[in-house]
């Protein structure tokens, strides 16, 4: 496994590999790897001639007074990780070469962009379409692969895709969980033990709602007030925002159906989680 820091080397690397007409798969990622990357990997590994992870915790999609300086690192157990899963090239370049003195260029999807993750985080998924724009530029990949676990964030950026005609195709990828039901995060490493508990409300609720859905109940009122109030009764836990959605447009719904979205994010002391499920979707509530 090469390791490519220089924003040259790994444009030069990424045109021999296709002028050899090799296919490059790609796994954008801020680092501090668990499961959940490491299957978006496997998944690109089996995609493509080449792998290619970017390790990269990008300025511009941490607002201010949010964890960009306090945003977990280790590049040693990374590269473990990376290499089990079948990564050929880690790049991770330096914030200095991608956002150099003067740089002023920002990529925005509208619409999709507004709501949930867009509402309570202003300027995060400019921060993000920004940032994956240039990072296909530089690694030129043929499929990229994103985890629903970010719901918001792959639907946003299979419209910048497709408006933008990038040419890659978008895989979406489940969500891994711990054994209990949380959805892996690099961010449930600021979790206390005791938090870490609590954390699992989110999970909890999807479950809830995806019963109380089961057993014929669609009022997005109705069901929203149950996830609430399940979360608010854990100390720990403040909610940021629990929505139903319609899965392609984000809007919001009052009835649910099969294809309703339901998003959490959620504040564990001072984490923020997010976790989703699509109602139709047996094998994703868990139950
Ligand atoms: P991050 O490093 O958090 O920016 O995530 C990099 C990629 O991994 C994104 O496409 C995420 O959606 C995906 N990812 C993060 N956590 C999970 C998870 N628990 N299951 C599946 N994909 C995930």
């Amino acid at each position: 496994m090469k390791i490519i820091q220089s924003i040259d080397e790994m444009q030069e690397f990424s045109q021999r590999a296709r002028g050899e007409g090799k296919t490059i798969a790609f796994v954008p990622t801020m680092g501090y790897l668990h499961e959940g990357h490491a299957s978006l990997m496997r998944e690109g590994r089996n995609r493509a001639d080449i792998l290619v992870a970017s390790i990269f915790v990008n300025p511009t999609q941490f607002g201010k007074g949010e964890d960009f300086e306090t945003y977990p690192r280790d590049m040693e157990r990374d590269s473990k990780i990376a290499a089990e899963a079948g990564v050929d090239v880690i790049f991770t370049p330096t914030a200095a070469e991608m956002y150099p003195a003067g740089y002023q260029t920002y990529v925005n999807v509208e619409g999709l962009s507004l709501p949930l993750c867009g509402a309570s985080r202003p300027g995060h998924f400019r921060g993000v379409t920004t940032v994956v724009t240039k990072l296909f530029n530089i690694v030129r990949p043929h499929t990229s692969l994103f985890g629903r676990k970010d719901f918001q964030q792959l639907a946003v950026i299979r419209r910048m895709t497709a408006d933008l005609n990038l040419g890659v195709e978008i895989v979406g990828m489940p969500i891994v969980r711990e054994p209990d039901g949380l959805a892996m995060s690099s961010r449930n490493a600021y979790l206390s033990s005791e938090e870490r508990q609590q954390a699992l409300c989110l999970y909890k609720a999807m479950r809830q709602i995806a019963w109380l859905y089961r057993h014929g109940e669609r009022s997005a009122k109705i069901l929203r007030k149950v996830a609430v109030a399940e979360i608010n009764a854990k100390p720990s836990a403040a909610v940021d925002y629990v929505e139903l959605r319609n899965s392609v447009t984000l809007e919001e719904v009052t009835a649910a159906d099969d294809a309703t979205l339901l998003a959490l994010a959620v504040k564990i002391g001072k984490t923020r989680l997010i976790d989703n499920c699509i109602l139709g979707e047996e094998s994703q509530d868990g139950a």
